[in-house]
């Protein structure tokens, strides 16, 4: 049968945002172990008990693979044999294997008994800037509005490398930070928490197959080089960045936390959803030409609590993927199995689309309208600030899971 057709005999999957075709891999727990672990539906499936019973084999898996705290070991064994162990997955669970499906229910558990971790340890982190209604929109609030993009942007995906110690999972609180700010333009600093705390909408890609330090990777060969995408907030303390980042860029500002989906979702299950990105004038230089089709379309929701504040997508990405890792390696810069990439903040042409509170509410101009009544300029202690990712065609849907945070004093 036909991929796009292909059904499961859990039938929690079928229709949900974790369809056969979706098959995300991330590290769970039950019964006080870690796990390599999918998802169907409703379910969590517990890839070390189907090795432990002959059900997946690929060269070179071990349990030690699949019994492990986090992803980055089974990445090593290579993208062909993950997109192998993949198929196996597919057949197991596919309707056409129906008559197994009795004993594989038994390496299932409901997601409700599960707990989701970090999938990756990172080694390096990097966030890019590569929106440019993001950038032209930061430009113009905070430089000039005749020249809001800085004359480097049209030219390469800018970018800061950030902390990855700080990285944690959907659901972690996340502790207001505190540290100099300037209440008032050309007065001293004082020691404060933060005032004006916001959130970035942004899509992670993790590194799966490292290149050698001094070899670049040629931008035909960068998503042979990518494990798959992630869902990342990178947080982010306006008044303390504002005070701290000229010259060297983001520091205390942003290394207090970031938050990822729990799921890391493969390129594979992407494949069908490549779309074409905004033109590129003046065309880039070549290590940087980029593809036809370089662009993923994959729907973005931000929400406060329950309010839905910003809708935007990944297809407006100025900057693909494949440029940023072009880009980042064209030095010989080495990247390593686990490091993470985010995009930047992903802000679409409305303002309803915007990817940050400091946009949505245009510097505090214009308060965003919650539910219950109130507003928000930026965020306050007790708000959750919830991010979805999902993608869809006429046949199936295939969501990230939720990327969640708490605000705490
Ligand atoms: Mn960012």
């Amino acid at each position: 049968m036909e991929f796009s057709q292909l059904k499961s005999w859990v039938e929690s999957a079928n229709g949900s945002l974790f369809p056969i075709q979706n098959l995300p891999l991330g590290i769970c727990s039950y019964n006080n172990k870690k796990i390599v672990c999918s998802r169907l539906g409703d379910f969590i499936i517990d890839l070390s008990l189907l090795y432990e019973n002959n059900f997946l084999s690929i060269p070179g898996l071990e349990l030690r693979h699949l019994q492990n705290d986090y992803l980055n070991d089974f990445i090593s064994l290579g993208a062909d044999n993950i997109s192998n162990l993949r198929k196996q997955l597919i057949r197991l669970f596919s309707v056409e294997n129906s008559t197994q499906s009795g004993m594989l229910q038994s390496y299932m558990i409901s997601i409700d008994d599960c707990i989701l971790h970090l999938p990756i340890s990172v080694g390096d982190y990097t966030d890019f800037y590569s929106s440019k209604e993001h950038a032209t929109n930061v430009g113009i609030m905070f430089r000039d509005p005749a020249n809001a993009l800085l004359p480097n942007w049209l030219h390469l995906p800018v970018g800061y490398h950030g902390r990855a110690s700080s990285i944690v999972t959907s659901g972690t609180d996340i502790k207001r930070p505190a540290g100099q700010i300037v209440l008032k333009d050309g007065e001293v600093p004082v020691y404060s928490k933060c005032k004006q705390l916001d959130f970035e909408l942004e899509m992670g890609f993790v590194i799966g197959k490292e290149n050698k330090l001094g070899e670049p990777i040629p931008i035909q060969e960068t998503l042979n080089h990518v494990f798959g995408l992630i869902l990342f907030n990178d947080w982010s303390a306006r008044d303390i960045q504002k005070w701290e980042y000229v010259p060297l860029g983001p520091f205390l500002g942003k290394n207090f936390a970031s938050t990822v989906s729990p799921w890391i979702i493969s390129l594979d299950a992407l494949a069908e959803f490549k779309t074409e990105g905004p033109v590129q004038s003046p065309t880039p230089l070549e290590y940087l030409s980029p593809e036809p089709l370089r662009n993923f379309d994959i729907q973005l929701e931000v929400y406060i609590n329950d309010t839905l504040v910003s809708k935007s997508n990944t297809k407006y990405l100025y900057w693909s993927i494949s440029q940023q890792l072009a880009h980042h390696t064209v030095n010989g810069c080495n990247m390593r199995i686990g490091d993470l990439c985010a995009s930047g903040t992903i802000s679409g042409p409305e303002a309803s689309s915007f990817g940050s509170m400091l946009e949505l509410a245009w510097k505090g101009t214009k308060p965003i309208p919650m539910n219950d009544g109130s507003t928000r300029v930026f965020l306050q202690d007790g708000d959750v600030v919830k991010m979805i990712a999902f993608t869809e065609n006429k046949n199936y849907r295939i969501g990230f899971g939720e990327c969640i945070g708490k605000i705490v004093s």
